[in-house]
C-alpha cells in the first residue's frame, strides 16, 4: 500500500488527512503544532516529529500550508535549513493544496521535476465544510502524468477534480475563482443593504434577486444578511466559514497575478481594498460574508 505524508494539519489539512485515513490509506502526518496531530493519531495516522521523517519512504507528499513562503521554505529550504526535496525519493508525487502564488508553485514544481519527483499544485474550493465532507473541488496544475497520479489520491478528499493546465495553472484557476467570489460577495452585500435602507425586507429582496438576473452563488447558498438563510454563517454571527483574512489574501494574489500579466482588475482591486478596511476593523477571523456589516448604517445594525 502507498504511504502518504501529510504536512499542515490546520482547519483544512486536518479533516482532509482524516478522509484519507477513513479510506483506509496509510498516512503519516506532521504539523508544527503537535496537538493538531492527536485526532489523526486516534484515527490511525503515524505522527512524525519533524519534516524529514514524515517524507521518509512516502510515495505521496501532500502539503496544506498557509502561504507561498511556507511552501517554498518547506520544499526548497531556507538559509539555515535544507529543503524537503533533498529528502524525497525519486518518483514520489508531491501535491501542494495550499492556496499560493502561481510563481511559487512553478518554482517548487520545476525544482521537483529536476530531481525526478512529480508535482501538482492542487488548491481547493469548498472550505472547511467541504474538507470535512470530502466534497472539495480540486483545481490541479501539472503534467498529464502528475494529474492522473494526483487524481487517485484526491478522489478520497474531493468530488470535482479539474486539470487546469501545466504547473501553476491550478493556482491561477483558484485565484480567478476567488477574485470573482470576492466581487460577487461585495456586490451582494451592497445590493441587499441598499434595499434594506430603502425599506425592503431582505428575505423578500433576496427571493426577488434569486429569480432575477442578479442571481449568484452568494445569494443562492451563502446569503450575507443575518436571518435570511438559516444555515449561512451570517445567521451564526459569521462563524464558522471562510475567514475574511483568507479572502483578503486571495484577492491580493489576484492583484499580484494581474500586475505580472498587466491585466486590468479594477473590481478585484476595489473588493481587496474593502476587505482590507473590513479586516482592519477587527473582522479578519469572521466569515467573509461579514462584509455586509461594513455596509450597514448604524440605524440598521
Ligand atoms: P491553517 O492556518 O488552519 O493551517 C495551516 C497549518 O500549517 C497550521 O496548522 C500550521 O501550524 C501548519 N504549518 C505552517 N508551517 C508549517 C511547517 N513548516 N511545517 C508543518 N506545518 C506547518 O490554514 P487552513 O485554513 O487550513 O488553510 C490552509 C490553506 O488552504 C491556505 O493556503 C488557505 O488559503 C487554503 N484554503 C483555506 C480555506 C478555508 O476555508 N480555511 C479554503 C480554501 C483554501
Amino acid at each position: 500500500m502507498e504511504t502518504i505524508a501529510f504536512i499542515g494539519l490546520g482547519n483544512m489539512g486536518g479533516p482532509m488527512a482524516l478522509n484519507l485515513l477513513n479510506a483506509k490509506l496509510s498516512v503519516k502526518v506532521y504539523d508544527l503544532v503537535d496537538s493538531l496531530a492527536k485526532p489523526l493519531a486516534d484515527a490511525g495516522a503515524t505522527v512524525c516529529q519533524d519534516l524529514q521523517s514524515v517524507v521518509e519512504d512516502a510515495d505521496v507528499v501532500i502539503t496544506m500550508l498557509p502561504a507561498g513562503e511556507h511552501v517554498r521554505a518547506v520544499y526548497l529550504g531556507s538559509s539555515d535549513r535544507q529543503g524537503l526535496l533533498t529528502h524525497i525519493k525519486q518518483g514520489t508525487l508531491i501535491i501542494d493544496s495550499s492556496t499560493i502564488d502561481p510563481e511559487s508553485a512553478r518554482l517548487v514544481g520545476d525544482a521537483a521535476q529536476e530531481r525526478g519527483i512529480y508535482f501538482a499544485d492542487a488548491p481547493v474550493s469548498g472550505g472547511v465544510a467541504g474538507a470535512k465532507a470530502g466534497t472539495l473541488t480540486f483545481i490541479v496544475g501539472g503534467s498529464d502524468e502528475s494529474f492522473h497520479k494526483a487524481q487517485q489520491v484526491l478522489q478520497h478528499m474531493g468530488k470535482n477534480i479539474f486539470h487546469a493546465g501545466p504547473t501553476g495553472s491550478g493556482q491561477m484557476g483558484k485565484i480567478c475563482n476567488n477574485l470573482m467570489l470576492g466581487i460577487l460577495m461585495t456586490g451582494t452585500c451592497e445590493a441587499l443593504n441598499l434595499g434594506i435602507d430603502n425599506g425592503l425586507d431582505p428575505k423578500v429582496l433576496s427571493n426577488i434577486m434569486l429569480q432575477s438576473s442578479g442571481r449568484n452563488w452568494a445569494l443562492e447558498l451563502y446569503n450575507p444578511c443575518p436571518g435570511v438563510m438559516e444555515n449561512a454563517p451570517a445567521s451564526n454571527r459569521y462563524q464558522p466559514g471562510f475567514m475574511s483574512k483568507l479572502m483578503l489574501k486571495d484577492l491580493g494574489l489576484g492583484l499580484e497575478a494581474a500586475t505580472k500579466s498587466q491585466s486590468s482588475v479594477p473590481m478585484g482591486a476595489l473588493a481587496r481594498n474593502l476587505y482590507a478596511l473590513h479586516n482592519m476593523q477587527g473582522n479578519e477571523e469572521l466569515d467573509f460574508s461579514s462584509l455586509f456589516e461594513f455596509y450597514q448604517s448604524k440605524a440598521n445594525k
